[in-house]
């Protein structure tokens, strides 16, 4: 038997309704695969802070970094800001307090579910770096003015080391299900000296890896083969703002962005949670589509498998993906997916559909 601590922080929203669903299947992979779960719920959203005025604290990220995984909904509200007038999000605070560094977001096509492009396989994994980059001054003095604002964008060899290593590393483990084994850098060096260096770094790493192919693109012309030509793509990284904005085009391309998992990490940290936000518009309704977060309690489980060298994870983790996509190819689907499904039928259906998956 192992065990595991998991953090649960619900949140906003669509949040603790998405959370419940993936509990529920994580205690359904308990037995089944010899795991233990203790799921530790801790209330931090902006919801708490408009009633109480408390945020997420450097002790509380502390005692939350000593367990083994965490569990994030969504947080935030369109009007509950930050006395810097920006919306909160716990999320943000743990990226910089565990330096989590690269933000893993897998998309690909489902048998059965519609989608806007010409293409019959997408399966592409955007890595968003999100320590640096475009958002690298956001805690920096500025004087607030009518007349002028200005961001910075600082990209750093240390940073981008740890990345493309990572990058690498995750094409040659895909490679195992299937994939190319394939790495494509998407930057700006005709335009940015921060992304020279980025680019200067990349070439360093792939001349390191030669078992695996590389290639790169300016992220303009990369954003228009993502919609013209997107199984070209396997492993996709980037900096911070260009890689929030090329994963959420990669959610698009496979349905929305109900069904876009992802996974905050550094070396020894991980926090795991949908791409989507709280949509506040559908919240308490029964109706969030679960998959998106349900995918991410399986990627927590792959990350687990791979920091303890435990098979039980990573084989629970691959139930839960099969169990997904056969519950999505029988035709089960959420609104957002032109189907009738509520949130509580999807996880009876993908619990149940674990259970036909051959161990
Ligand atoms: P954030 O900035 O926090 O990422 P956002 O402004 O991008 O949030 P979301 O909360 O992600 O917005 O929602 C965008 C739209 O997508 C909403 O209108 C919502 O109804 C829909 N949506 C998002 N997630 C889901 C889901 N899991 N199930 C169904 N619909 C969803």
């Amino acid at each position: 038997m192992s065990s595991y601590d998991i953090v649960v922080i619900p949140g906003d929203g669509i949040g603790p309704e998405v959370i419940d669903a993936s509990v529920s299947v994580l205690r359904a992979c308990e037995e089944r695969f010899g795991l233990t779960f203790t799921f530790d719920f801790k209330d931090f959203s902006a919801d708490l802070y408009r009633r109480t005025g408390r945020r997420i604290t450097t002790e509380d990220m502390d005692e939350i970094g000593r367990s083994d995984a965490v569990l994030f909904g969504a947080m935030g509200l369109p009007d509950v800001r930050s006395p810097e007038g920006l919306e909160l999000g716990a999320q943000v605070e743990m990226r910089a307090h565990y330096g989590l560094f690269a933000s893993l977001r897998p998309v690909r096509l489902f048998p059965g579910v519609d989608y806007p492009v010409k293409a019959e396989h997408i399966d592409m994994l955007v890595i968003r770096e999100t320590s640096e980059g475009m958002f690298a001054g956001l805690a920096d003095a500025h004087e607030p003015s009518d007349e002028t604002a200005s961001d910075r964008m600082t990209i750093t060899r240390a940073t981008c080391e740890k990345l493309f290593d990572v990058a690498f590393s995750q094409a040659r483990e895909r490679r195992k299900r299937g994939t190319p084994g394939h790495v494509t850098l998407l930057h700006k060096s005709n335009a940015l000296r921060s992304n020279v260096l980025m680019e200067g770094v990349f070439d360093e790493v792939a001349a390191k890896n030669p078992d695996i192919g590389s290639a790169k693109h300016y992220v303009d012309v990369g954003a228009m083969f993502m919609v013209t030509d997107p199984e070209r793509y396997d492993v996709v990284v980037s900096e911070n703002i260009f890689g929030d904005i090329l994963s959420e085009i990669a959610a698009g391309l496979v349905g929305g962005l109900g069904l876009a998992p992802s996974a905050d990490v550094s070396l020894t940290h991980g926090v795991f949670q949908p791409s989507h936000g709280s949509a506040p518009d559908i919240a308490g309704q029964g109706i969030a589509n679960p998959t998106a977060m349900i995918l991410s309690a399986a990627m927590m489980l792959e990350w687990l498998g791979g920091q303890h060298g435990d098979a039980r994870c990573t084989e629970a983790a691959g139930a839960i993906r099969t169990a997904v996509e056969s519950t999505l190819k029988a035709g089960r689907r959420t609104r957002d997916l032109g189907g009738t499904a509520s949130t509580q039928d999807m996880v009876e259906a993908i619990i149940g559909a674990m259970g036909e998956v051959k161990p």
